[in-house]
């Protein structure tokens, strides 16, 4: 889940921005919780200290506690399910409830041993949100959250070793491990732990300066740990109580959680259900509870016995004062047999030096009701009045306690000290209503019997009103706050939030080219003006049509999105119309992800977001056909280039923030998102029926056109022969065949052959592709070739002439082409004419193919269509074509990563302290991968370890089995460059020799550039190895301190390697780990704008001249079946422009938002018959925010066109049930 990131970045800079209009004030955190598009910081903002532990241990309770929502750089979908719950989320019961402590542990019974910070996971109750923090190791940065009550009240004595007074503390802590409320979460859950299951705790001290007297009792509470559960079956009656048919299921690791923390103490159950007599179900459950420890107890060595007492139904028969005197009967011989925890902590200086424990506890008693609330809490509470006289007693404080160890109701009104007895009434009455609350939503009920022991408290709340309203809250709430439980301790998660891994990674990002920039600025850092969500936007000086932004992620992610804000200069012409993307690992390997890609006109300071395709992002695709791009999906891209062009001549560029999201690289799956259209399931079914039915010999087919293949002869390479005689790791890497220039050339010249021919058709492209596939070149070789050409890759997508043509207006068009005499055979078919489907041209009965055909092209499926001799031969060639695309496109396996996968999907944890810890340090490793990375690809032979390998740390990469990097045999010089994840001044470069040694044959030279930005390096030195042979794992260093004084604001190092000529020419290089040290430094801060520079922006920015564009009248018609929206012109309107689109969001929204809308045209003659059909193009409509208005122009004005047809192809979600189409309209562009 997208918790996981932390972003502590966006969260420092974030509560940076908040201090400037408002510091929060806050005590502790308790976690920080990612949904959506919100992170959220849960701080403690009001603390009641409630409880002081021996000796300074402050225990407060949170009494107010605020989600602080901080919206994260990461757009992404939030749909109303996840809406709703975050909101439910925020309302989670904390205030109140919970308590926390900065230096005692807690969650473990008084005096805990162990650290503050390392508390028993089962009682601590924020271990989930604060997992972003533990990750990167800052968990001491939130408090451990427990929930129940911990009081402590001082009550004075006159004793002389008690000045402070004797002090009362109870701690009542439940359990996190079957949270939950009273319907959804009794008696045992999976983790086989009881609903409502709380740890008692009632310490009793006396400080003295230099001893604290202690007595402690210890006892826990729950719901009958078997599995049931309880129903509601009407408004009146009880629930029902229902036995699970496998009761005692796991039951044994319950009580072995138990063993563990009480180190083997008996256990003894007091059961307060009713007898079967008086309470059929109660009884029932008492029947299998006692089964159960039958049942365990068999499972393994464990003490556990049970005593009963039908609390209610003695009350009702006896009173009080008899129902007190016969449960103490019961309990006081188990209590007293197990004994209390007393002993003395020895302080000095006011911290502890040591402890005497005179006795220990050795019995543990768990009291349990139905529901384990009302008369648990009440013989907890009557139990707690004979554990205090004794506690009392322990630390020689009798004068405030009774005489006698069985003290009745009446002794212990009469004997206890007033004080206490108030304190310890409070307390329980808090415990009750705590427990109560959390479990049911309610308070506490039957408190009056505990409220009578003193004078002190208010009356007990009518227990008929509660009971009404827990009733309410049970049938109304309890759904919405287990749903609160849930989500705090990350449970069920997917039930509650849609999620999206999808997440802003351009946060520290690094521009490593400088780009122009119109305003004269000294220290101007692009990544402010262009990455950063600046106020200003970037202005490119006047003669700048076409500006290149080069992003370096500060990270390997595999990317999904882009995305750019619209500026404005004088109008929005001045914001590029166009952009190309390209991403890749490095500089030089980017694949195009966009080429030409639109940019529509919009209002100044939209967010266009536009999903990377399946070559980059892995995600489908709609495509008729086949995948025109493979998924190809590399989890390791860091480069990224956008290419924006396209303004008004004789503008300033203007341009706003530019942002990618990606996920994380590592955990980087395909997402099977299904964007395809049922239309495409069809066409493939019926193509394939088809062949199979028509075509039994496609095998060899396949081989009268297969082409010749050449033979490749492997690069030799000698490193491994040298070093390892052989890795497993390298074995899948020789199965490939590479691309040899041959094979490559192929394709090129068919390529131009059919583009100089003609205008391409469907069966041209088809073609190519099917040469494409045959030669081996992947779609993004395919691309390059395409860009490097000139050409317009989409024209070359066969599944872009797929489209759907209006039956009505092809008859016409057949019409108005139709001819006398045949054209294949020039007969004359004046008698007889029969148009063909497909070239809408006329033939004699004889040139028309005997059997009816599909037209694929018109997506005339189904219903095969009349076609001419000629027609059927294209369209065959056409089916067989699509069938083999297919079949080849999938069996390409793409496997070119093994080696790479292996590298960027190490768990290598980014290392916090170093490189954000130690600033000024001198000798902080500057170049540890993957924060350091390498910036173009270097020539590296097919059996060595990536470039990105000299940055690894040794040992433990090498011992993984990522070995060393070498070039191909005859390489006599590579340019290395890398990139710093930080500002930095070089001190020391380091050498550490591989396996392989040098001598004077392959020893390199290094020569040494720094910079800030390409294109701008400066040399600085040859890096000369020490002479002679130098052996294997050789550290070198060369101190380049004196070298490059001055030098203080490098982010790029390049290394210019280079071995000796050789005449056999059989050397090559080989390297093994680089490592830079220097002295991190902060990155330069921009510096603002001067008055001068301000006005000088402001001319270019605040000239908005009125837009040209006409909206054009026209009626509409939307057809539901196909998505289609035909805008029809009226009378006298001759030229339209483009269109305009106001996008909406629907029901799940902006997954629901149109991506890809086609348009085509419609014209008609003058006697209004319409006579052709045509596509103007295939819009991307970029995702925007709800209600955003999208003006696309076309590349050229079409007149006389009387419909325009909207095709609304796909949208941002998984399924197409629902495209929201938003507000369509045409407009007309008046010429300045
Ligand atoms: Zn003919
Ligand atoms: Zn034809």
């Amino acid at each position: 889940m997208p918790s996981k990131e932390f972003q502590g970045q966006a969260f420092l800079n974030q509560s940076r921005k908040k201090n400037t209009d408002g510091r929060r004030k806050c005590f502790g955190l308790i976690g920080y919780y990612v949904v959506g598009n919100l992170a959220h910081v849960v701080a403690v903002t009001r603390i009641s200290l409630e409880l002081m532990l021996p000796p300074k241990h402050r225990v407060y309770t949170v009494m107010e506690a605020k989600w602080i929502k901080i919206p994260i750089e990461h757009r992404c979908d939030v749909d109303a399910k996840t809406k709703k719950n975050m909101a439910i989320m925020t309302e989670f019961q904390i205030d109140g409830n919970h308590f926390y402590c900065e230096t005692l542990d807690l969650s473990r019974t008084f005096p805990s041993t162990h650290p503050a910070h390392e508390p028993c996971e089962e009682f601590v109750w924020n271990t989930f949100v604060t997992k972003p923090f533990a990750d990167i190791g800052m968990s001491r940065w939130c408090v451990v959250l427990l929930q129940g009550v911990a009081m402590g009240r001082v009550v004075p004595t006159d004793d002389d070793k008690a000045p402070l007074g004797i002090h009362l503390a109870l701690i009542c802590r439940r359990s996190s491990i079957n949270p939950g409320t009273r319907y959804f979460s009794r008696g045992l859950n999976e983790k086989s732990s009881p609903g409502n299951e709380c740890e008692m705790e009632q310490i009793v001290f006396k400080q003295a300066d230099d001893s604290v007297c202690f007595s402690t009792a210890v006892w826990r509470r729950g719901t009958v740990p078997i599995h049931w559960k309880s129903e509601l079956v009407s408004q009146i009656a009880d629930a029902a109580i229902i036995i699970s048919d496998r009761p005692y299921e796991a039951i044994d690791v319950y009580y072995k959680r138990l063993a563990d923390r009480y180190q083997n103490q008996p256990i003894t159950v007091l059961n307060l259900l009713r007898v079967k007599s008086v309470h059929a179900d109660e009884g029932n459950l008492t029947h299998h509870y006692r089964e159960s420890l039958r049942a365990v107890k068999k499972m393994f060595n464990v003490k556990v016995d049970m005593v009963e007492f039908d609390w209610h139904h003695f009350l009702k028969l006896h009173g009080i004062e008899e129902t007190t005197e016969a449960l103490w009967d019961l309990t006081d011989p188990i209590t007293n047999n197990a004994g209390l925890t007393t002993g003395v902590l020895h302080m000095s200086n006011g911290r502890f030096t040591d402890m005497t424990v005179q006795s220990k506890q050795n019995g543990i008693l768990r009291v349990n009701c139905a529901d384990s609330l009302d008369r648990t809490n009440l013989v907890c509470f009557f139990n707690s009045l004979h554990y205090l006289r004794n506690q009392c007693y322990a630390i020689d404080a009798a004068s405030l306690a009774p005489k006698s160890p069985t003290a009745s109701l009446e002794e212990i009104k009469k004997e206890m000290d007033a004080n206490l007895l108030v304190h310890l009434t409070d307390m329980y009455i808090m415990v009750g209503d705590v427990c109560a609350t959390l479990y049911t939503n309610t308070v506490a009920m039957h408190t009056q019997h505990m409220r009578d022991m003193t004078a002190h408290v208010t009356t007990a709340p009518s227990n008929a009103a509660i009971l009404v309203n827990r009733r309410i809250q049970n049938q109304f709430k309890d759904k919405t706050r287990q749903k609160q439980y849930d989500i705090m301790l990350g449970i069920n998660l997917k039930k509650y939030f849609t999620f999206s891994d999808v997440k802003y990674v351009c946060s520290n990002a690094y521009m490593f080219k400088s780009v122009p920039s119109y305003l004269d600025k000294p220290h101007r850092r692009p990544e402010d003006e262009i990455i950063s969500n600046s106020n200003l936007c970037m202005v490119a000086p006047e003669d700048f049509d076409y500006i290149e932004i080069h992003i370096f992620l500060p990270n390997y992610f595999r990317l999904l999105e882009v995305s750019m804000v619209i500026r404005h200069g004088q109008d929005d012409t001045t914001s590029p119309s166009r952009m190309d993307v390209f991403c890749g690992t490095h500089l030089d390997d980017c694949v195009m992800a966009y080429q030409d890609l639109i940019l529509p006109r919009c209002e100044d300071g939209t967010k266009l977001t536009f999903t990377l395709p399946p070559q980059i992002s892995g995600l489908k695709q709609r495509n008729t056909l086949y995948d025109f791009e493979e998924l190809t999906t590399s989890t390791h891209m860091r480069v990224v280039r956008v290419v924006c062009y396209g303004i008004a001549p004789g503008s300033c560029m203007t341009l706003g923030q530019i942002q990618v999201y990606g996920t994380d690289g590592r955990k980087a799956l395909i997402d099977d998102v299904q964007l395809g259209v049922d239309r495409v399931t069809r066409i493939v079914a019926n193509i394939q029926d088809e062949q199979t039915a028509t075509s039994p010999s496609g095998d060899q087919e396949k081989n009268s056109t297969s082409l010749p293949v050449n033979n490749v002869t492997p690069i030799d390479n000698n490193y491994f022969a040298h070093v390892t005689g052989g890795d497993v790791l390298f074995s899948s890497i020789e199965d490939q065949i590479a691309t040899t220039q041959d094979q490559r050339d192929v394709y090129v010249l068919e390529l131009h052959r059919i583009t100089d021919l003609n205008s391409l058709s469907f069966n041209d492209v088809l073609r190519l592709e099917m040469i494409r596939l045959k030669c081996g070149l992947s779609t993004s070789q395919r691309d390059t070739i395409l860009i490097e050409s000139g050409y317009k890759v989409a024209h070359y997508d066969p599944n872009n002439y797929v489209f759907w043509r209006d039956p009505k207006i092809e008859n016409t068009i057949r019409g108005k082409l139709k001819s006398w005499n045949c054209n294949i055979c020039r007969t004359s078919i004046k008698l007889r004419n029969i148009g063909c489907r497909y070239c809408r041209l006329s033939f004699c009965k004889n040139c028309i193919h005997n059997e009816k055909l599909d037209v694929i092209e018109y997506m005339w499926l189904f219903n095969p269509s009349t076609v001419c001799l000629d027609c059927a031969v294209r369209i065959n060639e056409q089916r067989d074509l699509i069938c083999e695309i297919q079949r080849l496109s999938q069996d390409r396996h793409v496997n070119n990563e093994t080696v790479n996968e292996k590298l960027f999907d190490k768990n290598l944890m980014p290392n916090l302290d170093r490189i954000f810890h130690s600033p000024n340090h001198q000798e902080t490793l500057l170049s540890e991968f993957p924060h350091a990375g390498i910036l173009s690809s270097v020539a590296t032979a097919q059996t060595s370890a990536p470039i990105e390998s000299i940055l690894l740390q040794e040992p433990q990469h090498y011992q993984d089995g990522i070995n060393f990097w070498s070039s191909p045999v005859g390489i006599e010089s590579v340019h290395i460059i890398v990139v710093l994840p930080c500002y930095a001044k070089i001190n020391k470069i380091t050498l550490l020799v591989d396996a392989l040694g040098y001598n004077d044959q392959d020893k390199p030279t290094i020569r040494v550039s720094l910079g800030e930005r390409l294109p701008l390096l400066t040399f600085m030195g040859e890096w000369q190895l020490p002479d002679g042979t130098i052996s294997a794992h050789d550290r070198i260093d060369w101190d380049v301190s004196d070298l490059l004084t001055g030098y203080d604001m490098c982010r790029l190092v390049q290394f210019e390697v280079k071995i000796p000529k050789e005449t056999k020419n059989n050397n090559f290089i080989h390297l093994g780990r680089f490592y830079i040290y220097g002295q991190i430094n902060a990155a330069p801060a921009s510096s603002p704008l001067n008055q001068k520079q301000l006005i000088q922006y402001e001319r270019v920015i605040n000239k908005k001249k009125k837009s040209s564009r006409v909206t054009i009248k026209t009626e509409s018609k939307f057809y539901r079946q196909t998505s289609t929206l035909d805008l029809i012109i009226g009378q006298g309107v001759r030229v339209v422009s483009g269109f305009k689109i106001l996008v909406s969001h629907g029901e799940q929204g902006s997954l629901s938002q149109v991506k890809d809308l086609r348009v085509g045209f419609l014209t008609e003659n003058d006697r209004k018959e319409l006579i052709s059909q045509q596509v103007i193009g295939t819009y991307i409509i970029p995702k925007v925010a709800n209600n955003t208005s999208l003006e696309f122009e076309f590349e050229k004005n079409y007149d006389n066109v009387k419909i325009i047809r909207f095709e609304f192809l796909s949208n941002y979600g998984a399924d197409m049930i629902e495209v929201s189409h938003g507000r369509v309209s045409l407009f007309f562009t008046q010429p300045n």
